[in-house]
């Protein structure tokens, strides 16, 4: 966590605020390890302040190190108590996290002192993975992955989309996952041109495809991966544009690595499926990372700014969305190391045939 908070406060000095507010809880945990929902970090150059209310000292005490930590009754008394202690005179704050209202509350407790809105780089940083953090994604990764394959039996003709939802929630939880990351996705036969089409109750026939993408949280750290199954043999059309999604798939993750334009790696997918014809039908980005967030930095799409490094982990999801006949998403999330990248998700992505 010590490094987490150096590369921060390298951020903070160039900015040259005497200290920068942190209000985002992934960005709190991130730094200081709290694991409850609601406290505020005030970062300067060599020391740190961890303010929170009465119903988390006890907790913050446990688990928060490196920080002081500071009770308040009214968070706004909290912060100006601190500010005004230490002599603040320009604080940062994390201008995507702050409301007009708050900040418009804090300059009227504290007029001596100047707020300014910053992209506090938090994110940037959170984009590589260190150790702890990469072994937390492999555990929640491996388990939902591992649930995925035992509830595989049930999707079959007759079944319902939610049902499937609901067994995999259920059979996740019981693996030992917290949560699920989101609303898993369902979506069979033509529901398949949906790239978001949640679980609905619709029933599945044989002859579809069905795409499942799911996610579960574990020690605040995410999975998200898609699988798309053929029920009963898939048709020739159905295994074409399979093998298109998976080759881009394919291709994709063999050049992730170390260097490439985020944007570049994504045009390794979007050319290929381009070139085989259907370039029409896949309109979202590449990937995205995932972290204590599963929707995080770096974004992987034709608009990216940025590079790849070692350490990120993000995933690489083609798709193919035709609308009145389906579609066929495929989904892993990888890890970047020195040369190439280690895929994390584990359910096996060459065609899944039920029955
Ligand atoms: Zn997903
Ligand atoms: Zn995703």
């Amino acid at each position: 966590m010590l490094n987490r908070v150096t590369a921060v406060r390298r951020y903070l000095e160039s900015t040259g605020a005497d200290a920068l507010l942190v209000s985002d809880i992934n960005n709190i945990r991130y730094l200081a390890g709290f694991t409850g929902s609601s406290a505020l970090l005030l970062l300067a150059a060599s020391d740190g302040w961890f303010l929170t209310d009465s119903r988390y000292t006890e907790q913050a005490r446990q688990e928060v190190h490196g920080f002081q930590i500071i009770e308040y009754s009214r968070m706004l008394e909290g912060i100006s108590g601190c500010v005004n202690a230490q002599g603040f005179r320009r604080v940062a704050f994390e201008a995507a996290n702050v409301t007009v209202e708050f900040h418009d509350s804090l300059a009227r407790s504290i007029p001596e002192c100047e707020f300014v809105p910053l992209e506090t780089g938090i994110d940037a940083v959170r984009a590589v993975k260190d150790e702890p953090e990469l072994a937390a994604l492999r555990r929640v990764a491996a388990l939902v992955s591992e649930s995925f394959l035992k509830i595989l039996d049930g999707i079959k003709p007759g079944v319902r989309e939610r049902e499937v939802a609901m067994e995999f929630e259920f059979a996740m939880r019981r693996a030992g996952i917290d949560n699920k990351a989101f609303d898993f996705i369902v979506a069979s036969g033509e529901r398949g041109a949906l790239p978001h089409g949640k679980a609905s109750d619709k029933a599945i026939r044989s002859g579809e495809l069905v795409t499942v993408d799911f996610g579960g949280i574990l020690d605040g750290y995410n999975s998200d991966e898609t699988v798309t199954v053929a029920v009963g043999e898939p048709d020739n059309r159905q295994r074409e544009i399979y093998h298109v999604v998976k080759d881009a798939h394919d291709r994709a993750i063999d050049a992730a690595r170390p260097g490439i334009p985020c944007r570049e790696l994504d045009a390794v997918a979007r050319d290929y499926i381009n070139s085989q014809g259907y370039g029409d039908y896949f309109g979202h980005g590449l990937g995205h990372g995932v972290g204590l967030e599963v929707h995080e930095k770096p974004v992987i799409s034709p608009r990216s700014e940025g590079v790849v490094e070692e350490g990120m982990v993000f995933t690489i999801e083609p798709g193919i969305y035709i609308p009145g006949w389906g579609g066929v998403r495929i989904e892993d999330t990888v890890r970047v190391h020195r040369d190439g990248c280690e895929i994390i998700t584990q359910v096996p992505k060459d065609l899944i045939i039920v029955e």
